[in-house]
Order: C-alpha cells, then sequence, then structure tokens
C-alpha cells in the first residue's frame, strides 16, 4: 500500500512521463503507470528533481544590508565590517535571520544545506547554538549540515581552537579552515585536518579567494588530505585561484583533484562581486568553471554563500537561479546544462555524502516539482519550483501566475488560433 502515488511527472533521462509512489517516506516506485487508490497528484508532465543541495551558505551572517550601509566591496572590507557587527549577534538575532533564510530556500527547493558558522572569541558559541535550533527546527523541511570554521584565523584569534572543540562536541557535522586570515596558514592547515582526525568528521575549507594562479594553498590541502586518508572528505570553496588558470593547467590541477578526493564550490554570487576589484577594463570574472573540472571527474557543487551582507548584497536563496548566473558566467551553453544541473543536485549530494538521495527506488523522497519539461529548460527558463516533498510530506506549494487578460482580447486571440491568453 502506498502513501502517495505523484502522476504524469517527468524524470531526468526518460522521454516519457511516469508515476512516483511513495511509501514510508522512500520512493517505493517509479513506473510508467502505477495502479492505486493511494491519493494522489497529477503533475501535468511536469520536470521532477531531487532537492535542490546547498553545500555553502552563510546563515549566521545572512540579511545584514540594513545594518552596514556597505557597499564598496573587497574581501577585507567585508570581513572587517561583519567582524564589527558580530560582537553584538544575540542568538535571537541569528536564529531570526536564519530562519528567513531558510523559508526562502525550502521554497525555492532546497532540501539538503551545510551552512557554514563562524567561531571566534567575539561571538562565542552564540550564532553555532542559534544554528543548532534551525536545525532541529526546519528538520521537517530541510537538513542542515552545520560546518563550524575560524573565519577570521587560528593561530592569530587564541581561544578560537577551544571554541572549535567546544562545537564539535555539542553536534557539529564539519569542520573548515579559512587559511588566507590566518598569520600561519600552512599550521593552520595541519592544525586543522588534526581536529578532523580527532573527530572523525569531513572538512570544508575557504580557500586560494584571488586571482593570483602563481601559489595556492590547494596544494598543502591535496597533499594532507592524501597523507591522512582523508579522500572523499574535503571540500575547498571559492578557489578562485583556479579561474586564473589557462585550460591546460586548469586541466592539469583536476587530476591531482580527482586523485587526492578534494571537492571544489564555486560561489559565483559572492565571487563576481569579490574579485577583480583592482582591475580597470576587462574586469576578470573570477568564477571558478566547475563543470569542466566536474568533467574530469572531480566533485563539484555551484552554491549560494553570502545573501544580503558585505559579502554579498544579494540573494534569494535559489540554487536554479545560482546555477543560471553561473552557465552565464562560465560560457555554459544548452549541451552543459545537464551538468549544470548536476552542480547543485547529485554533485554536492556527493560532495556531502549523503545517503539515499536522487529519484530511484529506495532514495528518501525528497522531491520538488519545476514548471518545466527538462533539464534544458530547467537551467536556461528559470522555472518556478511547484511543489515540494521531504521524506513524502509536502513542504510548499506555489501558484503559477496567472495574465488577467480581459475577455475581448481572449476571444480575439483565440480566433486566431492561440491559445496563450488560456
Ligand atoms: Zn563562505
Amino acid at each position: 500500500m502506498l502513501d502517495l502515488v505523484l502522476r504524469n511527472g517527468r524524470i531526468r533521462g526518460r522521454a516519457e512521463p511516469v508515476d512516483i509512489g511513495i511509501r514510508g517516506g522512500l520512493i517505493a516506485e517509479i513506473q510508467p503507470r502505477i495502479s492505486s487508490s493511494a491519493p494522489h497528484e497529477d503533475l501535468g508532465g511536469r520536470l521532477i528533481l531531487p532537492g535542490f543541495c546547498d553545500t555553502h551558505v552563510h546563515l549566521d551572517k545572512a540579511c545584514l544590508l540594513n545594518r552596514c550601509g556597505h557597499d564598496h566591496g573587497g574581501l577585507a572590507d567585508a570581513i572587517a565590517a561583519v567582524s564589527r557587527l558580530k560582537a553584538d549577534f544575540t542568538c535571537e538575532d541569528v536564529y531570526a535571520r536564519g530562519a528567513r533564510c531558510l523559508d526562502r530556500a525550502i521554497t525555492q527547493g532546497t532540501s539538503h544545506m551545510r551552512t557554514h558558522v563562524e567561531l571566534d572569541p567575539a561571538v562565542g558559541l552564540r550564532s553555532f547554538e542559534a544554528i543548532l535550533s534551525l536545525k532541529q527546527d526546519y528538520a521537517w523541511a530541510i537538513d542542515l549540515n552545520i560546518c563550524v570554521f575560524p573565519q577570521e584565523g587560528l593561530f592569530n584569534r587564541p581561544g578560537t581552537e577551544a571554541l572549535l572543540v567546544s562545537a564539535l562536541k555539542q553536534g557539529a557535522d564539519v569542520l573548515g579552515g579559512c587559511p588566507y586570515t590566518d598569520t600561519r596558514p600552512d599550521d593552520h592547515v595541519a592544525r586543522i585536518f588534526d581536529l578532523a582526525q580527532r573527530f572523525d568528521v569531513d572538512l570544508d575549507f575557504h580557500l586560494d579567494f584571488d586571482l593570483d594562479p602563481n601559489w595556492m594553498h590547494l596544494d598543502a590541502v591535496m597533499r594532507e588530505t592524501e597523507r591522512r586518508g582523508w579522500e572523499g572528505r574535503v571540500a575547498v570553496g571559492h578557489a578562485t585561484k583556479l579561474s586564473a588558470l589557462s585550460t591546460d593547467a586548469l586541466a592539469q590541477i583536476a587530476v591531482r583533484l580527482e586523485q587526492s578526493g578534494v571537492a571544489v564550490t564555486t560561489l559565483p554570487a559572492t565571487d563576481l562581486y569579490l574579485m577583480g576589484r583592482a582591475h580597470d577594463g576587462n574586469v576578470p570574472r573570477g568564477v571558478t568553471p566547475v563543470h569542466r573540472l566536474q568533467a574530469q571527474g572531480v566533485t563539484c557543487s555551484i552554491a549560494t554563500n553570502n545573501v544580503l551582507n558585505p559579502f554579498t548584497p544579494f540573494g534569494d536563496l535559489s540554487l536554479l537561479r545560482m546555477a543560471n548566473l553561473y552557465a552565464n558566467v562560465c560560457h555554459a551553453g544548452p549541451s552543459d546544462f545537464g551538468s549544470v544541473l548536476d552542480l547543485v543536485t547529485e554533485s554536492p549530494a556527493r560532495l556531502m555524502r549523503l545517503p539515499n538521495y536522487g529519484i530511484a527506488k529506495g532514495a528518501a523522497a525528497d522531491l520538488i516539482v519545476l514548471d518545466a519539461q527538462d533539464e534544458v529548460e530547467a537551467i536556461a527558463a528559470l522555472p518556478d519550483p511547484l511543489k515540494g516533498y521531504k521524506r513524502g510530506q509536502p513542504t510548499f506549494v506555489r501558484e503559477t501566475a496567472r495574465l488577467l487578460a480581459p475577455s475581448s482580447v481572449k476571444q480575439a486571440a483565440l480566433r486566431k488560433g492561440s491559445s496563450s491568453f488560456g
């Protein structure tokens, strides 16, 4: 006996629509036609995807635009601006701003999110505690994976390491590093790996966030990953230095990334906003072309990063929009759109090592319905996410907009053979 049947939906890789039967929060059947008396919904031939996976979002410092009036850009300025505000963060404040983002992310179709939380002596564990509450309160709609990290450095900010240890003991899922803000970047990388081994957690670094490709912390991260046997458990975010490489040099690094099992996340909105500020004319894009790394077997993702703050004064938590932005900036054409869609679904699920993800028998019924027919339209046309389900339970619904044309216009259109005015 099924709990729900989603009828007449399209899934990637199949031309004809299918029915999806859900039982106990899992996908129980995928067939051209399921005969069942269970409750059902007709999807009108629209595209069904697994919920989007956003591997990199800063909920703790989101929605700060009305507090700082920051509009001059630059990475160091953004870090300094948030650093000043952070001392006044309270649990309630972080919770409220994070909840505003999660409400938006869920209705944009995101069902899994890794959120990166800053720890340092100024903010203590307040942000982390708020995010722990959000994880619990939103579990009905989204799985939050918490990555704690020292945004302002480790060795130059005494007391930070003790806070990281404390958070890892209290349920942080993943540890991050940020060597570019530390006075001892190589020691920073090594110490972060030490902690990861001690607590048996995956790693997700903020890394190589400039456009000078002549040196990279990525080399040290790949070396340590192999030395510690952490292959498949390490990701790096930004890595904008990679965007400055020639095609051949990028292909060579891709081989090493694939061998060492280090994943790469690009964050188009922030990277576009903060990179290339020193250039006068011919401003570089600063966005790493991860679909090219992915073609060589590297696990990659496209993610949101910052929302409405000094790092990125934009954002609506839509991963589909981020994928579309990425495709525009990185010259990804229609034949690439399938792999661009992978970069916000299957690939980040692999990066986060999610069990039971995808559209397959036995997978979790974490599903969304887009107002589109196929993957090309999904990336090209920014269709609305119309419905979502978490473990088979509905999480949101969106009404499609309707034109309110006068009846005389509708009749004239019908006479001309158009059905556009419905
Ligand atoms: Zn980040």
